[in-house]
């Protein structure tokens, strides 16, 4: 296995466009990346640059100590998953999963062992004789796997491998996926737009828009640490509440303005610190869902708020409340508990009617 590094990686196409720009990234050795983004960010054509199946316009790519900006796909020693799988249909399961050995010089025992393990590994030991046809979209997306891991590569690269399998195979094939990688340990970047796909599978996880790394972190930096708005509304389901505020200073410490609310942060001066040069800003306060509580034990600390009920969402065994703080729409994953808890009613209420009631919450926020 080898890292895979990009340094100052550009790709520009004819009339301007940079879909990639100068983009710093490393793939540590048996680590699994996933680069996320919206349609356009430029993820494909990174991956492309990785495999040698796009020119580099400006900058390094590396794998282990080695630039290959002038080394051919097939030179390169990794393996590449499509999100169309590439089989060929006229081929055996067993054929397609060799086919990636036959320009290797390699005595035929040989490349059935390696075809039998592969299989064995996937779980196709039965199908190798079957055609591609005859099989269903999550065992072609086997094969697609088996053709990558039987020339043992140094690295994997993925595009959307599971986005032609319904919602259940996806969430069953994300699981073998990462087991297979744990267990083969080798480097891998894998590229999604499915932000529940990146955070459950990636060590790490780069973000792009419009061909500009916006962070790269473990899920958890992301999630916790986002580094600008961006980041911030795109990690996690459900999103995180964007409400718009003024930051001001109220006896020498923060506070915030939202609508005739004032919140004074003073308790959290400290994770507050060296916001006083932006006094009298618009600002954006990030709540996640999760973070909106009623008032209780051990959440005191954090400002309160007037918050207006909307609705409750049920989807069992969640649900969702949906407020307005200020009339800006807010919405809690674990809010509704907690009110339930407290006064049943209220909840009970709101179902039959929305816009009714005004409660208290709590929000721990970040701006
Ligand atoms: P998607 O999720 O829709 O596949 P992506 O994030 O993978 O999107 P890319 O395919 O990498 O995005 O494309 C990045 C940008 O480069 C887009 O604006 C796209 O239109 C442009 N682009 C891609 N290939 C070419 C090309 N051959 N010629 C010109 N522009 C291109």
């Amino acid at each position: 296995m080898a890292s895979i590094t990009f340094q100052g990686v550009t790709k520009r196409y004819a009339g301007g466009i940079r879909a990639v720009d100068s983009l710093d990234l490393e793939i540590r050795e048996g680590e699994f990346m996933v680069i996320v983004g919206p349609s356009g960010c430029g993820k494909t054509t990174a991956l492309r640059m990785a495999a040698g199946l796009e020119e580099i316009s400006e900058g390094r790519l590396l794998i282990g100590d080695r630039v290959v900006n002038d080394v051919s796909a097939r030179d390169r020693d990794i393996a590449m998953v499509f999100q169309s799988y590439a089989l060929y249909p006229h081929m055996t399961i067993a054929q397609n999963i060799a086919f990636p050995l036959e320009s290797q010089k390699l005595a035929k025992a040989e490349i059935e062992e390696r075809v039998r393990s592969a299989a064995r590994t996937l779980g196709l030991e039965d199908y190798l004789d079957r055609l591609p046809r005859q099989l269903s979209g999550g065992q072609r997306q086997r094969v697609a796997m088996g053709r990558a891991i039987v020339r043992r590569p140094q690295a994997f690269l993925m595009d959307e491998p599971l986005s032609n399998l319904d919602a259940k195979l996806r969430t069953q094939m994300r699981t073998e996926i990462i087991e297979l990688q744990r267990r083969l340990g080798v480097s891998t970047l894998y590229v999604t737009h499915d932000q529940v796909e990146a955070m459950t599978m990636g060590h790490r996880i780069a973000i792009m828009r419009k061909g500009v790394l916006q962070q790269a972190g473990t899920p958890l930096e992301l999630y916790d640490a986002p580094a600008n708005l961006f980041v911030a509304a795109f990690i996690g389901s459900p999103a995180m509440n964007l409400v718009g505020a003024r930051l001001v200073e109220d006896g020498r410490t923060p506070a915030l303005d939202i609508g005739d609310q004032r919140l004074s942060l003073g308790a959290h001066a400290e994770r507050f610190a060296g916001v006083a040069d932006r006094y009298g800003q618009e600002v954006v306060v990030g709540i996640r869902p999760e973070h909106l509580q009623v008032p209780g034990d051990g959440n005191q600390a954090w400002p309160q708020l007037r918050a207006r009920m909307r609705m409750v969402e049920e989807l069992p065994p969640e649900k969702m409340v949906h407020v307005t703080i200020a009339g800006q729409p807010v919405t809690s994953d674990t809010v509704v508990e907690a009110i339930a808890d407290s006064d049943k009613g209220i909840v009970q209420d709101l179902q039959r009617q929305a816009d009714a009631a005004e409660v208290s919450v709590i929000a721990r926020m970040d701006i």
